[in-house]
């Protein structure tokens, strides 16, 4: 195994890309990630939300991991994708996690600063790298719903501060990107992000990122977006491509023939946000 984990976003920093992170939620979703991204040589991230360790189980999400170590040479990780419960947290770390994301961003400023320094505390050690939030990004994601309204865009300077207290890895913005797909034209604040630029040196995360221009995406990575969240696009492309391979064969019962239409359809995504991230051949040893 090489163990570049550690530096993953420091390294996508340095060489002007982003680590993509695919939110998983099954073996064939997993396995369509590495095995695309293997043949691109992409480092990546596979997300599980607490809903997707729920479901898969704990112990399965890490044999998962552990089972594709011996498969994969790519540097991987398992991230905790909008995590609240500080003790889950830990207990995933214990269990070998190699990125979390701790969300308190819906706390007040000083909370959730106290909340991160709590896993930034625990992870430290564990060589985990820590990614937080500040503001607050509208639309739906696992079971956290938030009106466009109570939208809260990120303040560059509240940022610097929150970073150097916090002593996280990474900082997810919100800059107008929202979860889920958009219905009308995406508004990015992409001043705002250079704002948060200057005044943070540490890796910059964008959630929310379905559905918008591939070019526009890059323009946040030049700024210093260093790790790409895919989730929405991924599920729909597993579900087109199921449906459509059992519109065509309504007699179907075997899962491995209908799931493979479906990870055909999903590969394609993978290696278009790969591309999008420009991160294939990025494999540093
Ligand atoms: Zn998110």
């Amino acid at each position: 195994m090489i163990d570049t984990s550690k530096n993953i976003l420091q390294l996508a920093q340095a060489g002007k890309y982003a680590i993509p992170a695919f939110n998983i939620h099954n073996l064939e979703i997993t396995k369509a990630v590495l095995e695309t991204a293997e043949e691109l040589q992409s480092p990546v991230l596979l997300a599980t939300t607490p809903g997707t360790v729920k479901y898969m189980g704990e112990e399965f999400v890490i044999g998962i991991m552990e089972a594709a170590r011996k498969k994969y040479s790519i540097p991987f990780e398992v991230h905790l994708d909008h995590h609240e419960d500080v003790d889950a947290i830990k207990r995933m770390i214990d269990m070998g996690v190699g990125s979390v994301m701790i969300d308190a961003s819906h706390h007040e400023f000083e909370e959730n600063i106290r909340i991160v320094k709590e896993v930034v505390n625990y992870a430290r050690p564990h060589g985990v790298l820590v990614e937080a939030e500040l503001g607050r990004l509208s639309g739906i994601e696992d079971d956290m719903s938030v009106d466009e309204k109570d939208a809260i865009y990120t303040n560059p300077d509240q940022a610097s501060e929150f970073v150097e207290r916090t002593g996280i890895d990474s900082l997810a913005v919100a800059i107008g990107t929202a979860h889920g797909m958009y219905k009308g034209e995406p508004k990015i604040d992409i001043e705002r992000l250079a704002e948060i630029r200057k005044v943070v040196e540490i890796p910059l995360v964008l959630h929310g990122a379905s559905g918008l221009p591939d070019s526009l995406v890059q323009q946040t990575i030049e700024l210093g977006i260093c790790k790409v969240n895919v989730a929405t696009e991924l599920k729909n492309a597993f579900v087109a491509g199921l449906s459509k391979h059992l519109t065509e064969h309504p007699n179907e019962n075997d899962p491995r023939k209908y799931f493979s239409g479906a990870i055909t359809d999903l590969k394609k995504v993978v290696a278009d946000k790969i591309a999008m991230c420009r991160s294939a051949q990025k494999v540093q040893v």
